[in-house]
């Protein structure tokens, strides 16, 4: 028993709660810090079997593990703490006597470190060190895993399962060297100790830094057993605090922010979005088929191509966005500041396109697809957990339908959003291809029975879906600004038009053309008005321009300074719609004026809604008394006609007359005159 004698002292000079078993788990003796620890006296304790400690199940399972390999290296539960949990690493090594035969076991609870036996201390120790404990990992003399602990798999991500038989190299990381390893192994067989950091890779495919102790256990005979080797992970360990904070907010690899740090900017994004009431977006981008490229070219490839990736992610955002490298082949995007989702969908794109070039020069046709789901705040949540959810969602539903593309969590979003971004990139298109054609509506003065104007309306003459009508591009048009040029454009050619039917003899001809608010809130309309004046040398009083009441309610002040601009100029204004909006007449007193024009869906329903009539009377007669003209638009009938004549408005746009008209149709049209209508031909003066 000289052995165990020497335990003894051990034992009495170690801090770590120490305890000797005999070979049938019977306490043979124990230290302080084990007494403190489990709270049982010598008098309790020796001759018992660890069921006092540990319970029975886990006695069962260690003695089991205790018969088959000698050494025991896992967790237990502390017998008295089953019900709150409280966990041990429990290591046991066998005793030898001197002919070699195990004669006891060490039981060793080696990241307890109890100093004084109170217990509040202890359970604090207890707790934090649960968290902290290193990763064990017992290895079996050709270096294959045979056991781990709970933090070795908390460390790593891998559980026991996947790593049995596995060797250390199963974490390669790419970044040592290729005689790293077999360095590694020659100097533990040699000396029996290994000790140094490196870089791991974890199950989730992100590195981080590592510190290995590697120690040779030998039998009496010198035979090695096996290796135990301890592993801490010690992103939390670096010196600086700068660098502290980066690595812990940082994936090493790709230098990209990480989980935590994507998880802090959008639960601040979140609440600016909420203060300013803006929208912002989620984009999860998984790279496909990521593995089998890893697999077959080498962990030092992927990491090449994983940093490539994140860089041309983050070339398509803004500064002010964050791309985040979550793990493996996936990276999160955080699109804040009023992200439009059309803004969005066109960056998912730019993603994709940019992944598709080769992704390294000298490795030629690596070329990735990506599959991206996309969530946005508020339309699908407002909680970062569900946000993040969602995003991953619509990603899976991009793998399953094939990859490469990405699609909006909801999908009515996506849709809708596909079919605008299409018609955006359409509406650019026709501008360029010049398939915007104008078309000219009569208005009709009933006194003198002429034309005396024509209104400028826009088609666009689609190669595949044939005429399309302005309500179904404008307000897109408006939306993209795209109306800025498709306006001048339209402004331009009427003008031209006009200066032409003029030259025809068409001597008191004018033209009307509609502006949008976009343009009209545009400083330089009046110079661009000017300058189509000059251009096409027509006279600015021939040009009536139709806005809407929107836009004298918009903006006063700005709005009363380009129009005064304007009407400088000599140019006319008409309020189209008008009557829909909410500005009152005297209102309107303010703004250079000369033209009213009655929106068509009061004139629809004249005959049979007593409302309908009454307010379009009512415009006639003031438009009168405030000295407007007055035209009533959307004229279908004779019954129409009729209301009009007995209520003093003479002026008159509609189908009765003519829909609007390609320039030669028109031209026709006005030469034979409005025939079969009971009025004689329009005169040319
Ligand atoms: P708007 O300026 O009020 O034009 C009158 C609309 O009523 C035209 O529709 C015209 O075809 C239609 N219309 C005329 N007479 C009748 C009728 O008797 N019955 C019925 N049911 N409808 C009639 P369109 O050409 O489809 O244009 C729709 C709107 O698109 C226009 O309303 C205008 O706001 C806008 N728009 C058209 N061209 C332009 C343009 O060049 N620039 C801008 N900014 N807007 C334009
Ligand atoms: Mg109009
Ligand atoms: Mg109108």
């Amino acid at each position: 028993m000289q052995v165990l004698e020497q335990y003894k002292k051990i034992l009495e000079h170690s801090e770590d709660a120490l305890a000797v078993l005999d070979l049938k788990g019977h306490y043979l003796m124990q230290n302080r810090p084990h007494q403190s620890c489990f709270g049982f006296p010598d008098a309790v304790l020796l001759g018992k079997t660890a069921t006092l400690c540990w319970g029975e199940a886990a006695f069962i399972r260690v003695m089991a593990a205790l018969s088959e390999k000698a050494i025991f290296c896992g967790e237990i539960v502390r017998h008295r703490d089953v019900e709150s949990e409280k966990r041990f690493l429990l290591s046991i090594f066998p005793i030898f006597d001197a002919e070699g035969k195990a004669q006891a076991y060490l039981t060793m609870y080696p990241s307890l470190k109890i100093t004084r036996g109170e217990e509040d201390q202890l359970r604090l120790a207890a707790s934090v060190m649960g968290h902290r404990l290193k990763g064990m990992m017992v290895c079996d003399p050709e270096g294959r895993i045979e056991l781990v602990n709970s933090s070795f798999t908390r460390i790593t991500g891998y559980a026991l399962e996947a790593l049995v038989g596995k060797t250390v190299e199963h974490f390669y990381s790419g970044h040592q060297g290729a005689d790293y390893y077999p360095a590694l192994w020659k100097r533990l067989r040699e000396s029996g100790q290994w000790q140094g950091e490196l870089w791991c890779r974890g199950k989730d495919g992100l590195l981080f830094p590592a510190s290995l102790e590697f120690s040779v256990i030998q039998n009496p005979q010198g035979q090695t057993t096996h290796y135990v080797g301890i592993l801490s992970d010690i992103r939390e360990r670096e010196i600086s605090e700068e660098r502290l904070l980066y690595l812990g907010h940082h994936d090493i690899l790709t230098r990209l922010p990480n989980r935590r740090l994507l998880e802090d900017r959008l639960v601040q994004a979140l609440k600016q979005a909420d203060r300013k009431g803006e929208q912002l977006a989620l984009m999860h981008v998984d790279l496909d088929h990521f593995k089998p490229v890893n697999e077959s070219l080498g962990s030092a490839i992927g990491d090449r191509i994983l940093i490539e990736a994140g860089q041309r992610i983050k070339n398509c955002v803004r500064d002010a966005d964050t791309v985040a490298r979550m793990k493996h082949d996936t990276f999160i995007i955080l699109l804040t500041e009023s992200s439009e989702i059309e803004h969005t969908a066109t960056i998912a794109q730019k993603i994709l396109s940019l992944l598709s070039e080769p992704m390294l020069p000298d490795v030629p046709d690596i070329r990735l697809t990506a599959s991206i789901g996309i969530s946005l705040y508020p339309a699908d949540s407002a909680e970062p957990k569900i946000l993040l959810r969602h995003a991953e969602e619509a990603m899976r539903r991009v793998k399953n339908e094939g990859r490469n593309a990405y699609r909006f969590y909801s999908e009515e979003m996506g849709a809708q959003t596909l079919a605008r971004i299409e018609l955006k990139m359409a509406i650019q298109r026709a501008i360029e291809d010049k398939e915007f054609k104008v078309y000219y509506q009569p208005q009709v003065d009933l006194r003198s029975n002429t034309v005396f104007c024509v209104e400028a309306l826009v088609r666009w003459q689609h190669p595949e879906k044939g005429l399309i009508s302005p309500a179904a591009f404008i307000p897109m048009a408006e939306e993209t600004s795209l109306i800025l040029p498709l306006g001048e454009w339209v402004l331009r050619m009427a003008c031209r038009q006009l200066k032409l039917w003029r030259a025809q003899g068409l001597t008191s001809l004018r033209m009307a053309v509609n502006l949008s608010a976009v343009q009209f809130r545009q400083a330089q309309l009046p110079s661009l008005v000017q300058e189509i004046l000059e251009e096409t040398g027509i006279n600015p009083s021939d040009l009536e321009l139709e806005i809407t009441e929107s836009i004298t309610l918009e903006n006063i002040d700005k709005g009363i300074e380009t129009m005064n601009k304007l009407d400088q100029l000599g140019v006319r204004f008409a309020v189209d719609d008008f009557g829909i909006g909410f500005s009152s007449l005297g209102y309107l007193r303010q703004f250079p004026i000369h033209t009213l024009k009655v929106d068509q869906s009061f004139i629809k329903d004249l005959a049979t809604n007593a409302d309908d009539a009454a307010i379009t009377a009512a415009i006639i007669a003031m438009a009168h008394n405030l000295n407007l003209d007055v035209i009533a638009e959307g004229v279908e009938s004779e019954a129409h006609l009729d209301f009009l004549r007995e209520h003093q408005c003479h002026k008159v746009q509609g189908y009765y007359f003519s829909r609007p008209l390609p320039a030669e149709d028109l031209e026709k049209y006005l030469s034979a005159g409005p025939q079969g209508k009971g009025l004689p031909p329009l005169l040319k003066s």
